[in-house]
């Protein structure tokens, strides 16, 4: 770790360092904290480590913090409302069908398990809003002043949100660390002695599994002759590392008061061999372990596999076909997975999109988290974009419309275009880059290469749980289920904590 002093002039010595470093160690280890060594797992035996985490919580405004919760029913409404308007989602992403396969797939899938007669009117959803602060004064910005700081979107995550359990974890293990009193050195300042009244609590587990709960209770009784028992269908992707953070939502099913049964199976080849549809589209699943002739009715369909244009071969289009047909509820439908694209993000920038949506209010406070996006189409946005790209493309960020990190072109954006043949361009959007006030906290991250201290940005993501009827009525259910919060240090452009770009922490409300 590099001892150079921190700006707040208190940097932990060496040996105040260890001494939090072992307690976190065995509090992550002690509560599952950690991530699968694939490579190294055996029949009896795999290998782990922790996942990244920031040695103190990281000072966030309260305010814009609250906000964000705040305004998360307003975005589950949003997306909703997009949900079961096809034809504007249809025209924000048609662009795509033709340059991305994964766009390609899903409008094919939709319009196949159309074709078939859509048999399930309910839909669920789990959100995330992802956030990062900006300032608006970059001279000498106050990160904390709210005047000069305000709260703007990265993306809006409508398909496998990952990051719940491990945002909930770092909660608990800080407020652990500050209740113990384990950074209360004697020679430390009063600000770097976080209280755990400033770190709020996490629930992101019991609202996660809450909503699958509710979801199964709304489909009801097994509808099939077959089967005599609902449960919820947990669909993810094999050779998984990261159990720690989907298992937690399926044990809390199984421990409610009233019971949930949940059961996993692989992407692709599995849900072909291990499920049926009835005539009726009830979806069957016939558990492998049981030799018996009793199928399980599937209620909810829980996707954390699937996003990945790899993942849609024959059969894995096949597999999603049969799930997207069935009456079992989709957590999320096919139409709320497109809406994911950032190209309905950029989309929604337009002018008068929002209140196609939304009322005049509430689309206004939805527009001040947004910064400037670009098409790079023909429109006058897009020549526009256009524009910028000959003058200066410095403060801007190419994304296309695919999930998973890596995607993203941050620096030299015109030479990247120049080598992409024209025909693809569409299916990027040019965004404006988020500012991120100067005076940035400074904090030591725990990774599996090591601990560093320097200068930081966090991101505030909100989870949003949402459950509604294809038409026009009230949802059925619409809340703020929790946040996630990750730091990376400021220099690094990427942001994902299972592939190693920055880490888990607690925002320190102040
Ligand atoms: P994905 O998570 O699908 O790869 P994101 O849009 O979340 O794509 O971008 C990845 C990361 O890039 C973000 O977590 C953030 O750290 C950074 N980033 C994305 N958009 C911006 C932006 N407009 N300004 C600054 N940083 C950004
Ligand atoms: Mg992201």
């Amino acid at each position: 770790m590099s001892s150079q002093s921190s700006q707040g002039g208190f940097l932990p010595s060496e040996e105040q360092v260890l001494a939090l470093l072992s307690q976190i160690q065995d509090w992550q280890i002690n509560h599952g904290f950690l991530l699968k060594l694939l490579e190294s797992e055996t029949e009896h035996d795999v290998l782990s480590y922790p996942v990244g985490v920031s040695l103190y919580p990281t000072p966030f405004p309260k305010s814009l913090f609250n906000r964000a919760m705040d305004i998360q029913s307003i975005y589950n409404e949003l997306y909703v409302a997009i949900a079961r308007d096809e034809t504007w989602l249809y025209d924000a992403t048609k662009e795509l069908i033709h340059t991305e396969s994964l766009a390609n797939a899903l409008w094919g899938i939709h319009e196949q398990s159309k074709a078939a007669g859509a048999v399930q009117e309910i839909s669920a959803a789990i959100f995330r809003s992802d956030y990062m602060l900006h300032t608006t004064n970059t001279k000498s910005p106050d990160p904390l002043d709210e005047s000069e700081t305000t709260l703007k979107q990265v993306e809006f995550n409508t398909f496998s949100c990952a990051g719940a359990s491990h945002a909930k974890r770092v909660a608990d293990m800080h407020r652990y660390m500050a209740r113990t009193g384990a950074y209360n050195f004697k020679d430390a300042p009063e600000h770097h002695r976080p209280r755990a009244s400033s770190l709020p609590r996490n629930d992101n587990v019991e609202s996660l599994a809450s909503l699958l709960a509710t979801a199964h209770a709304a489909y009801g009784a097994p509808k099939s002759q077959a089967s005599k028992q609902t449960a919820v269908l947990y669909i993810v992707q094999p050779y998984n590392f990261n159990v720690a953070d989907e298992r937690p939502i399926e044990y809390a099913l199984w421990e409610r008061e009233e019971s949930v049964p949940t059961y996993r199976l692989d992407w692709g080849e599995d849900i072909i061999q291990y499920t049926t549809l009835t005539e009726t589209k009830e979806l069957l699943f016939h558990p492998p372990w049981l030799a018996g002739p009793d199928p399980v009715e599937v209620s909810v369909v829980y996707m954390r596999a699937g996003y990945e244009a790899h993942e849609y071969n024959h059969i894995g289009w096949q597999a999603r076909l049969r799930l997207e047909q069935s009456s079992a509820i989709k957590c999320p439908s096919i139409l709320s997975h497109i809406s994911t694209f950032k190209k309905v993000q950029q989309a929604l920038t337009a002018p008068g999109a929002l209140e196609r949506f939304l009322s005049p209010d509430k689309a206004a406070l939805i527009r001040k988290t947004f910064v400037m996006m670009y098409p790079l189409d023909q429109s006058a946005e897009g020549l526009r974009a256009r524009k910028i790209l000959h003058d200066d493309s410095s403060n801007y960020i190419l994304k296309r419309s695919l999930e998973g990190g890596g995607n993203n072109i941050y620096d030299g954006i015109p030479d990247f275009l120049a080598s992409t043949p024209p025909g693809a361009w569409p299916s990027y959007i040019l965004m404006e880059r988020i500012k991120t006030p100067a005076s940035m906290p400074r904090n030591i991250l725990i990774s599996r290469t090591g601990v560093e201290e320097g200068l930081t940005v966090s991101e505030l993501g909100i989870l949003g749980t949402c459950l509604w009827k294809q038409t026009k009525e009230p949802l059925l259910h619409n809340t703020c289920a929790g946040w996630t919060f990750k730091t990376k240090f400021a220099d690094v452009d990427e942001m994902s904590v299972v592939k190693g770009y920055g880490c888990f922490d607690t925002p320190l409300l102040e």
